[in-house]
């Protein structure tokens, strides 16, 4: 099959059973390094439910999240700036963003906004940086999609679960998500790297939080940096930004607030 990333061939990698029921073929592009499913028929079946029940890691994951993006953000870009969480989903990460203080919205193409009501993005607005938290592996056209977030920004922070190095041995991965059939495009780091080749930026990752941008950032001092929320760090940069709970709720008692 030609890949869906690089549109040179790829070939067959392995066999997977899909929603306990459909046995579904996976292909790995050696010029990319990027992994997909063949094309995804069953994707009605997996997004039956707009939360993935099998996603236990869901509140966790952004809280833990939320710490490390605000000190990016606090140190790399713009205090003051507008962001947008684009998949936003049901619009939780918006709302703890904008809890601690930085100017977040929320954009979903598939999901409704339940947390993050009123701060619906405009698709106006410059936005200073776009963040995309486990939504990569779920593009079917991962280059429409990427490329609709750079007319957005050039900076992209995303996460999503990078193949091992070794592709050959990766027999039974948890991130394939075969319970569910969300997952069908997978990166290994070079993949990353071949998309920022791709469109001028450079790529710095810490391993888990990724990050596309025009900027030139040290990627050790990046590492460093993110490593320093496990120690409290976050909690500093949360007493120094003006949180807006309260300002929110006003601005939503103003009437100024619409219904979407
Ligand atoms: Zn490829």
């Amino acid at each position: 099959m030609i890949c869906r990333l690089c549109n040179r061939e790829a070939s067959f990698f392995k066999e997977g059973i899909i929603l306990n029921k459909y046995n579904i073929k996976y292909y790995f592009c050696d010029h990319c390094r990027f992994l997909q499913t063949e094309y995804p028929y069953w994707l009605n079946e997996s997004y039956e439910s707009s939360i993935n029940p099998f996603d236990t890691g869901l509140v966790k994951r952004n809280i833990d999240l939320s710490r490390k993006i605000s000190i990016m953000l606090y140190y790399y870009f713009n205090r003051k700036g507008k962001y947008l969480d684009y998949a936003g989903g049901c619009g939780l990460f918006t709302r703890m963003m904008r809890d601690i203080g930085f100017d977040f919205y929320w954009k979903d193409k598939y999901s409704t906004n339940i947390l993050a009501k009123g701060f619906e993005y405009n698709n106006k607005d410059d936005i200073d940086a776009v963040t995309v938290i486990e939504a990569f592996e779920h593009f079917v056209k991962p280059v429409e999609e990427i490329e609709s977030i750079l007319k957005i920004s050039s900076n992209i922070i995303f996460t999503t679960e990078l193949l091992p190095g070794e592709i050959p041995k990766l027999l039974n991965w948890w991130y394939y998500g075969q319970e569910h059939g969300q997952h069908v495009s997978f990166y290994s780091s070079d993949t990353l790297a071949y998309i920022a080749n791709k469109y001028g930026l450079n790529f710095i990752t810490d391993g888990r939080i990724h990050l596309f941008t025009k900027r030139k950032i040290n990627k050790t001092m990046y590492s460093i940096l993110l490593k320093t929320s496990e120690f409290g760090s976050a909690g500093i940069i949360t007493k120094k930004m003006k949180s807006k709970t309260a300002s929110d709720m006003e601005l939503m008692q103003s009437g100024k607030f619409k219904e979407s």
